[in-house]
């Protein structure tokens, strides 16, 4: 049923290209560099084996404020850098 959605989010590796599609609105229509977050809460989230393993947003560019910490769920890999 969501084995495509899994299989093409399994393919987000640290430092790949992605887009965001998720809650935060301000933060769609842009590349992101996703790079796998370590910071406290993301830490415990993962220890505690939620399945939302969260994703630092970084701007390639440095335009915008971040890094974002974000879903997993919420992040496909970008077509232009495939
Ligand atoms: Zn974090």
């Amino acid at each position: 049923m969501s084995d495509t959605l899994l299989r093409s989010v399994d393919l987000i590796e640290p430092g790949a290209i992605v887009i965001y599609h998720g809650s935060l609105t301000s933060l769609h229509g842009t590349a992101w560099l996703a790079v796998p977050c370590t910071c406290g809460i993301c830490d415990a989230a993962d220890r505690l084996g939620l399945p939302n393993v969260r994703f630092a947003l970084i701007d390639p560019w440095s335009e915008l404020p971040g890094p974002f910490h974000v879903r997993r769920e919420s992040l496909t890999r970008s077509a232009a850098c495939g």
